[in-house]
């Protein structure tokens, strides 16, 4: 859509607080906005895109996100933070940010099904190598019996009352930005400008229906908690509208027995002082399943750390995978037997045995 980056769109400094943010918006989409512009494309562009600027500088997690990745020379493009970003999407956006309930584009744009927010919960397995994940889903689809009309084709149909059969409805509407003239699809017939004389018997003339699904979600190699998949048109679609989305959130990945750093992976593991200073072979687990062995080699210190290349969480905007790091701690005996001190003192005189020595 657009290869600015959003400061330059909105035209503020990357300093801007939110409320310059919001002004310069404003400014903006008034003066873009559809309504204001009907059937000039050049301005429906220019609408979503600096309503995608804000989205991204009005919400402190994504404008955080952006000066971190974004101040390369390589500018990201900006519907990578919202793969698809469409005209609906965009005007749904301005009446969220300005609070202007129902307010439609010019035209009568058809109404969105409700999107579907989840949770899941990921084995590290699933997060750091990638994986499908199968989720069961309850939504609204449109009935099959009437294909989301709700009408009983067979009985005929008469022209709608409440818009004359013209399928639109003509509303003016006041708002903080000015007054703004809007079609919207008739309510009553769902902007087909006839009603059924009998109703659908399988959805009593609603013409919708709701279905459990399997849905199957891709995660990627390397996400991370609070990351919100997206799935286009896989939300509610009530009959009569156009699909809502899906949206997974990843709320909590199992790390254990692992601590992450970015895309490293952290394992702990505690030798007894003979094995540090013999060197030994342990078997270590894998974030994929399974193990391996790894060899410690003689003279390893408390706080030594084997990285394994390669076996830590895949690289979310990347290629290949960080590493394990294994960090050595070494165990000293809390309890010795009067055997165990003697030849502990014996070794304690020994040159070796001294810091430094
Ligand atoms: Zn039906
Ligand atoms: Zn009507």
């Amino acid at each position: 859509m657009t290869s600015r980056n959003p400061y330059e769109v909105l035209g503020v400094p990357r300093d801007a607080t939110v409320e310059d943010i919001k002004k310069a918006y404003r400014k903006l989409a008034l003066e873009h906005h559809p309504d204001r512009n009907p059937g000039n494309r050049d301005s429906e562009e220019r609408f979503k895109e600096i309503t995608l600027a804000y989205e991204i500088l009005s919400d402190p997690g994504k404008r955080a996100r952006f000066d971190r990745y974004g101040t390369a020379e390589g500018v990201p493009d900006l519907s990578e933070f919202f793969g698809g970003f469409g005209l609906d999407d965009a005007i749904r956006a301005f009446m969220e940010n300005f609070g202007f309930g129902g307010f439609r584009q010019g035209g009568g744009v058809t109404p969105r099904g409700d999107d579907i927010e989840m949770r899941v919960e990921l084995e590290l397995a699933e997060a750091a190598l990638g994986a499908s994940r199968e989720i069961r889903v309850r939504r609204i689809e449109p009935c099959r019996d009437c294909g989301g009309t709700g009408a009983d084709a067979s009985a005929g149909y008469r022209t709608c009352d409440s818009c004359s059969g013209h399928g639109r409805v003509r509303t003016s509407r006041r708002t903080l930005l000015g007054t703004f003239t809007t079609v919207d699809s008739c309510g009553a017939c769902r902007g087909s400008g006839r009603v059924a004389v009998s109703e659908c018997r399988s959805c009593r003339g609603t013409g919708s229906r709701a279905a459990d699904r399997t849905i199957s979600v891709e995660i990627p190699a390397g996400i991370s908690e609070g990351h919100v998949l997206r799935l286009r048109g896989q939300g509610n679609q009530p009959g009569g509208t156009l699909p809502g989305d899906l949206s997974v959130l990843v709320a909590g990945i199992d790390y254990a027995p692992f601590r992450r750093t970015g895309d490293d992976l952290v394992f702990d593991v505690v030798l007894s002082f003979p094995e540090a200073a013999l060197g030994t072979k342990i078997e270590i687990p894998l974030p994929g399943g399974g193990r391996r062995e790894l060899e410690i080699p003689p003279g390893t210190q408390p706080g030594d750390v084997i990285p394994i290349r390669g076996e830590g969480m895949g690289r979310l905007r990347g290629r290949g995978r960080g590493d394990l790091r294994v960090v050595v701690g070494v165990f000293v005996p809390r309890k010795l037997t009067g055997e165990e001190k003697k030849l502990l003192k014996s070794l304690a005189g020994s040159r070796n045995f001294r810091h430094g020595g």
